[in-house]
């Protein structure tokens, strides 16, 4: 059974048309500064926002491991008690705690999808997977890719691409499009920014592009990390070379919304205090025109 730990309706940046996006949860990556940190352990998390927490404590009475204690900035869970049963979250009156990532039947996840159809057929939409990293549960999606084909629905796999082939070769006939993170193309700097080099990555871009499927890249671009010349230009020349051009490319200009998140996991944003920054509008028109000197048009997203 599948772990996801979300299911967004309406999504309209996950591909084209009004889609439902399904998460799954865990990545092999670690890049820092990932929005959904909530997505990379391959297993269900406690989260919990203070502000919502109203210090009723009932928590605390519900929770059999004796886990939670009260300190100033709010309920604290030991994590060597918590056995994420959730009984807290259900005592919960505000949300203020909740379970990221739940096993889900296909079955119940097909029905959520199915919902939507009347809006993928008005909108030209369809359904995207996402993570955490689709294909670190590569039966599962495959499961699910293929009962979405039955039914004629567009699929969008949205990937880092940090996959074997031999995963990567069971998910390409059953994918419309590609949607993939391109961040470094220096491989050290790669592993030092996302926990794992990139060879494998280039190679599966190139092996995605080689079927001739449709794909969109995405740059996350960051001040401070991949924003330099070098890498831009080491960027477009690799899209370039390849057998069949990516199908779109947009920049995606940093934010820093893992900071909230880091902070319902318990755990810290950037621990290293790398310095990372936006990119300024005459930054992005000159990464694009980087770009346009090798026939690449790219946009923002
Ligand atoms: S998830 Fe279960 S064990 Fe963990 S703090 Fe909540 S009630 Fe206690
Ligand atoms: S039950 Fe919810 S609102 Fe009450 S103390 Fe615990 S976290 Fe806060």
């Amino acid at each position: 059974m599948p772990l996801l730990f979300d299911i967004k309706r309406y999504a309209l940046n996950d591909g084209p048309g009004i889609r439902i996006t399904v998460f799954f949860k865990g990545c092999p990556l670690s890049c820092i500064w990932c929005h959904n940190p909530e997505g990379i352990a391959p297993h269900p998390q406690k989260l919990y926002t203070a502000k919502r927490c109203i210090g009723c404590r009932s928590c605390i009475d519900a929770c059999p491991a004796y886990a939670l204690t009260v300190a100033t900035a709010g309920i604290v869970t030991n994590p060597m008690l918590c056995t994420v049963c959730g009984q807290c979250v259900e005592a919960c009156p505000t949300k203020a705690m909740e379970i990221s990532g739940r096993k889900y039947k296909a079955e119940k996840i097909m029905k959520e999808i199915e919902k939507e159809i009347p809006f993928m057929d008005q909108s030209g939409g369809g359904v995207t997977f996402c993570g955490g990293e689709p294909l670190m549960q590569p039966t599962a999606l495959a499961d699910l890719l293929v009962r979405c084909g039955r039914l004629d629905l567009h699929r969008t796999v949205d990937t880092s691409l940090y996959a074997s082939p031999a995963t990567l070769s069971t998910i390409i006939p059953e994918t419309d499009l590609f949607l993939v993170d391109l961040k470094l193309i220096d491989s050290a700097k790669h592993r030092y920014y996302c926990g794992a080099p990139n060879e494998g990555i280039l190679a599966n871009i190139r092996t995605v592009s080689e079927a001739r499927k449709p794909f969109t890249i995405r740059i996350p671009l960051i001040e401070g990390i991949n924003a330099d010349d070098e890498n831009l230009q080491a960027s477009a020349r690799f899209l370039a070379e390849l057998p069949t051009r990516p199908h779109s490319l947009q920049f995606l200009p940093y934010h820093d919304l893992g900071h909230s998140k880091h902070a319902k996991l318990g755990t810290l944003y950037n621990p290293d205090r790398h310095p990372m920054s936006v990119p300024s509008s005459d930054h992005l028109a000159h990464a694009r025109s980087i770009f346009a000197l090798y026939g690449i048009e790219a946009s923002v997203g």
